[in-house]
C-alpha cells in the first residue's frame, strides 16, 4: 500500500467511514452521510491509487486537490500533540559534570559554579511553522524550533537530534507524575516574546538562498533593461547632435522628433523599472502549523552565576535521549553560541549583542533590562 493509500484509508476509517482493500491500488469506502457531503462521494466509492483510471472509479492522487480536501478533513487535528520520551535502556548521568559545564558555558564576565545536579523530566515545546516566499518564483519550506520550557533554552538542535527517536511507533500519552514534574508552560507573553527573534531568524535564513538567487535574476533583468535602453537613447543624442548643425524647418521637426523620442524612451525605461519592481517584490509569509509538547527525560544541572556582588541560580539541561548538554538560555540576542555575557543588574545572561554599546550615544546597557537605551531613550 502506498504511503498516500495508507493515510486516506486511515483518514476515512476515522471519519467512521468502512474501508476494504479489494486490489491492490483500490480501496472500496462505504461513506458515511457527512463524508458523502464533504468529498462530493456517493455512498459506495471506489478510489482508485493506481497510474491507470477506470469507469468508475474515483482516481486519487498527489495532483490535483486531493491534499487540499484530506486537509479540510483533517481541520485542526493533529495541530497540537503531547508525548512522553523515555530512553529504550537507561542512560547513566555524565561522569564529570564540571567538564561538560566546562564545554556548554562561556562566561568571559561572569563566574559559574555547579551546585548539584539531579534527574528529572522537563518539558520541551516544538513548533512546526510553514514559511512561504514569493516574488517572481515562489518557495515554500518548514521550519521546526524547540525551547525547554523549564531552562528557557533554545534548542533546535537537540529536538533534530531527538527525531530519530519521534520516529518509533509507540506513542506514550505523558503521566500525570512526568507533567507534574515538569512543571508549567509558558504564557502567551513570554512565548511571543521568546519565539519571534528566534523564528524571525530562522525564516531569514531559510529565505536566503532564495533571496539570493532572485537578487541575481533581478540584476541580471535590469541590466538588460538598462543596456537596450541607454542603446536606444545613445543612437537618439548622437542624431539630435548631428540634427543640432543643419538648419532650416525640416532639420527643426526632425529635432524636435528625436527630442520627443529621448522622452519616450526614458519613460518607457522608468516603467520597465517599475515593473520589475512589481514582479520581484518579496512577500514572506509565515503560518503555524503543528506544536508538540514533549516532555523528556533530563540530568538538570543547578549552577551558580556571580557576577561583581550578585548571583544568581540557573538551569542547563543534559538531555541523556542524545547524551548532550543544551545551550545556556540566553535572554536577549540570538544565541547562535555558547558565549553569554552576564549583567550587573539583574544578571540577565545574553549574547554579546544584548549588552553592546548604545549605537547613537555609546552608553552599554542590558537588552533585557531595557528595551531602550536609559541615556538617550533611543530603543535598542
Ligand atoms: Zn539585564
Ligand atoms: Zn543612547
Amino acid at each position: 500500500m502506498s504511503e498516500l493509500e495508507a493515510f486516506v484509508a486511515d483518514l476515512l476509517e476515522r471519519r467512521g467511514a468502512a474501508v476494504e482493500r479489494v486490489e491492490p491500488d483500490r480501496l472500496e469506502v462505504l461513506a458515511p452521510a457527512a463524508l458523502q457531503r464533504q468529498l462530493g462521494w456517493p455512498e459506495f466509492a471506489h478510489l482508485n491509487f493506481g497510474m491507470q483510471r477506470s469507469e468508475g472509479t474515483i482516481a486519487i492522487g498527489l495532483e490535483g486537490d486531493w491534499l487540499e480536501r484530506f486537509g479540510a478533513l483533517l481541520a485542526d487535528h493533529g495541530r497540537w500533540s503531547e508525548r512522553e520520551l523515555r530512553p529504550s535502556a537507561p542512560v547513566p548521568p555524565p561522569g564529570d559534570p564540571e567538564r561538560v559545564l566546562d564545554r556548554a558555558l562561556d562566561l568571559p564576565n561572569a563566574v559559574w559554579r555547579l551546585q548539584g545536579v539531579s534527574a528529572t523530566w522537563t518539558r520541551c515545546l516544538m513548533l512546526t511553522f510553514r514559511f512561504t516566499a514569493a516574488s517572481d518564483e515562489k518557495r515554500e519550506g518548514l521550519i521546526s524550533l524547540g525551547f525547554n520550557l523549564a531552562t528557557g533554552a533554545v534548542i533546535n538542535d537537540i529536538l533534530a537530534r531527538l527525531r530519530p527517536a519521534l520516529a518509533q511507533p509507540e506513542w506514550h500519552v505523558p503521566e500525570a507524575a512526568t507533567k507534574r514534574i515538569a512543571g508549567a508552560g509558558w504564557s502567551e507573553a513570554t512565548l511571543a516574546s521568546r519565539l519571534h527573534p528566534v523564528l524571525d531568524r530562522e525564516v531569514r535564513e531559510s529565505v536566503e538562498p532564495f533571496l539570493r538567487a532572485m537578487r541575481r535574476r533581478l540584476e541580471r533583468d535590469r541590466n538588460r533593461v538598462h543596456a537596450y535602453h541607454d542603446e536606444l537613447r545613445r543612437t537618439s543624442l548622437k542624431r539630435l547632435e548631428t540634427l543640432a548643425r543643419a538648419e532650416g524647418e525640416r532639420a527643426q521637426a526632425d529635432r524636435r522628433r528625436e527630442s520627443l523620442r529621448v522622452e519616450a524612451i526614458e519613460r518607457e525605461y522608468r516603467v520597465k523599472l517599475d515593473d520589475l519592481r512589481r514582479n520581484y517584490a518579496l512577500r514572506v509569509s509565515v503560518e503555524w502549523v503543528q506544536a508538540l509538547d514533549l516532555y523528556v527525560p533530563v540530568q538538570r544541572f543547578d549552577v551558580l552565576i556571580r557576577r561583581r556582588k550578585g548571583e544568581r541560580l540557573i538551569q542547563l539541561d543534559w538531555h541523556p535521549l542524545v547524551k548532550a548538554a543544551e545551550p545556556p538560555l540566553c535572554e536577549a540576542g540570538l544565541g547562535r553560541d555558547r558565549v553569554r555575557l552576564v549583567c550587573d543588574d539583574r544578571l540577565h545572561l545574553t549574547d554579546p549583542s544584548g549588552q553592546a554599546s548604545c549605537v547613537s550615544c555609546g552608553k552599554p546597557f542590558c537588552r533585557a533590562c531595557l528595551t531602550a537605551c536609559p541615556r538617550c531613550q533611543r530603543a535598542s
